[in-house]
């Protein structure tokens, strides 16, 4: 058992040590993960119950590590599902019960904070003292959803490799792509991120 799943100091001093400073982002994500932890009913989520959680984060923020470090779940552990939607939300899925919810941090949970602290010096200021202390239906929608993890996308060991016939590397977890009888990675199929330049190095 690791830190108390109730105290919000502790897994927020927990998750800044891990993202390197305090900000907003680091408030908002602790809260969203206990809230979201609380509802599906995990209560160990990094000892007893870490087999049986999946993330789902929809943003690419600050907020991403603090739900890291509160859930324990992550990419390496294909736990944690990046859904590059650039929204301030995350699915919090109870692999055991099949219960999930989705929570949405609130556009005017913004505004508000400076409703909270009037006399600060800015937005951030006063984003960062009043959201460890307004109340997660100020700061939250949440909603109950129903998600479908597809077997390729469990955790686990990989169930098949395959190798491209374009550019001859391998790729796992069924995420080739099948045209005209060839297999091919996504890169090759469609456009990657990268584009060689001139030879190998090795
Ligand atoms: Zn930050
Ligand atoms: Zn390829």
């Amino acid at each position: 058992m690791g830190e108390n799943m109730n105290d919000f100091k502790a897994l927020l001093e927990a998750s800044v040590q891990i993202h390197g400073h305090l900000c907003p982002g680091q408030v908002l994500g602790v809260k969203m993960s206990m809230l979201g932890l609380r509802e599906i009913g995990i209560t160990d989520p990094r000892g007893k119950d870490r087999k049986s959680i999946i993330v789902f984060v929809e943003m690419d923020r600050c907020a991403t590590d603090a739900v890291q470090s509160v859930t324990g779940c992550s990419l390496g552990h294909r736990t944690m599902k990046f859904m590059d939607y650039g929204k301030m939300a995350a699915t919090f899925l109870n692999l055991r019960t099949g219960k999930a919810v989705r929570v949405i941090a609130k556009e005017e949970s913004r505004q508000k904070a400076k409703d909270y602290f009037p006399e600060s010096r800015n937005n951030y200021e006063a984003q960062l003292e009043a959201y460890k202390i307004m109340p997660d239906d100020e700061l939250f929608d949440v909603m109950e959803v129903h998600v479908k993890v597809k077997h390729e996308d469990m955790p686990g060991r990989p169930l098949q490799r395959l190798q491209c016939d374009a550019c001859g590397e391998y790729v796992q977890d069924m995420r080739e792509v099948h045209r005209n009888g060839k297999v091919l990675c996504r890169p090759c199929a469609d456009t990657g991120y990268y584009e060689p330049v001139g030879r190998d190095i090795f």
